[in-house]
């Protein structure tokens, strides 16, 4: 043997830092692997999200702690604001979330651009330094201090549909030479969520709303008049509500064509909305039916709010996109819920109302249109 024997003080000091080395490679395993299940648990958390605020609250708090980030940022391309609109719609409320950010273009992200038909590298991240000037979009509400950042594309089929954005007020936490590896794989995840709970709720949204004239549906206000009979019990509040009928429709189709009988249908549930309040709920029960749910109402005021529909749309005649224009006007029949019927089943009141709103409706029409007439036991 040519190498010197080791003398058991050497063996025992070697020892020694092997024992060391060991406990501290267990601690960082221990760690690495506590990371890894919160990283874990994250995903589980943001796939199992089923609604777009769910989502992005999620990743708004649980991301930086996990991270240990100062701040996390998304931005959403959303080019004709239908993602907004939807969401506002279904009652989103954005204030609650500073850290979204729509853009009406993926160039206004930054990426490097890949459209070109030759070039199908996907964009890769950006990391280094937070420059105010050319990021503040990006961090609408920085944080004290903030220096690094890392903006992440997020793609779905190559395109760019948004970019998680990663800030921290450590200036060496994100530079340009870090692998991305790690944070591109956040992002795809993130992404593939993004995008299904936006078709999830686009969805919903279709599922609730007249195509043509952009109201609720029948299925919406029907679902919506049971919850409300079931507060106003509990509350002790009336609803109200009117059955909406465009007089000789038919012969508004035979003048002016579907076309244009479309368009009638689109400005009457325009100008019936217009008198209405936010908490009201106007539905088109199909072909040129309304019907309206008046939240703590009564017959008075309901009869009220009729009546402001019937001359908002009986006293202007109607200007087409052709440049006719013809007189319109619309018969309502107005019923309350005052007796609140707590021993029957909500299903029944439900129908009963709307089917008095509709008794209401016919006897305006035997009684010559145009007018609004309430329903009298
Ligand atoms: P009344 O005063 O008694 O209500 O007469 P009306 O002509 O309005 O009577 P009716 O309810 O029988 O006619 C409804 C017409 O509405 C028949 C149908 O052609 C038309 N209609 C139904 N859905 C649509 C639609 O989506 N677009 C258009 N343009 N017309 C529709
Ligand atoms: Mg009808
Ligand atoms: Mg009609």
């Amino acid at each position: 043997m040519s190498e010197q024997g080791a003398s058991p003080r050497e063996l025992e000091a070697e020892n020694e830092s092997l024992r060391a080395r060991m406990a501290y490679l267990l601690e960082q395993a221990e760690r690495n692997h506590d990371i890894m299940c919160r990283h874990q648990a994250f995903d589980l958390e943001i796939v199992g999200a089923g609604t777009f605020p769910d989502l992005i609250g999620t990743i708004f708090r649980s991301l930086p702690a996990i991270c240990d980030l100062d701040i996390v940022t998304l931005c959403l391309v959303d080019p004709d604001a239908d993602i907004h609109t939807v969401m506002v719609k279904l009652g989103v409320a954005f204030a609650a979330f500073p850290q979204l950010v729509f853009v009406d273009s993926d160039s206004a992200l930054g990426f490097v651009p890949s459209r070109s038909a030759h070039l199908t590298a996907p964009s890769r991240p950006l990391l280094g330094p937070y420059v105010p000037s050319l990021h503040q979009a990006m961090f609408p509400q920085p944080p004290a201090g903030l220096q690094s950042i890392a903006l992440v594309p997020l793609l779905r089929n190559k395109r760019i549909i948004g970019s998680l954005n990663l800030g921290s007020v450590d200036p060496g936490r994100f530079t340009p030479a870090l692998g991305t590896d790690f944070i591109e794989h956040m992002a795809s995840i993130i992404a593939i969520c993004l995008e299904n709970v936006i078709s999830n709720e686009m969805l919903k949204y279709i599922g609730l709303t007249d195509a043509l004239t952009g109201v609720y549906n029948r299925r919406y206000i029907d679902r919506r008049l049971l919850e409300e009979i079931g507060r106003a019990r509990r509350q002790a509040y009336r609803i109200s509500c009117l059955y909406i009928d465009i007089d000789h429709f038919k012969s508004v189709n035979d003048s002016v064509g579907h076309q244009g009988g479309d368009e009638v249908l689109r400005e009457v549930a325009g100008r019936i909305k217009a008198e209405l309040r936010l908490s009201d709920a106007l539905g088109r029960f199909g072909g040129e039916e309304f019907v309206v749910l008046l939240i703590d109402a009564d017959l008075e005021s309901a009869t009220m709010v009729a009546q402001r529909i019937r001359s908002s749309i009986a006293d202007a005649p109607f200007a087409l996109s052709t440049g006719e224009t013809l007189p319109i006007s619309v018969s309502i029949g107005v019923a309350t819920l005052d007796d609140f019927e707590r021993d029957h089943a909500i299903e029944g009141v439900a129908q009963q109302l709307v089917a008095h709103a509709d008794t209401a409706l016919y006897q305006a029409k035997e009684s010559g249109r145009n007018r609004v007439v309430r329903f009298d036991e």
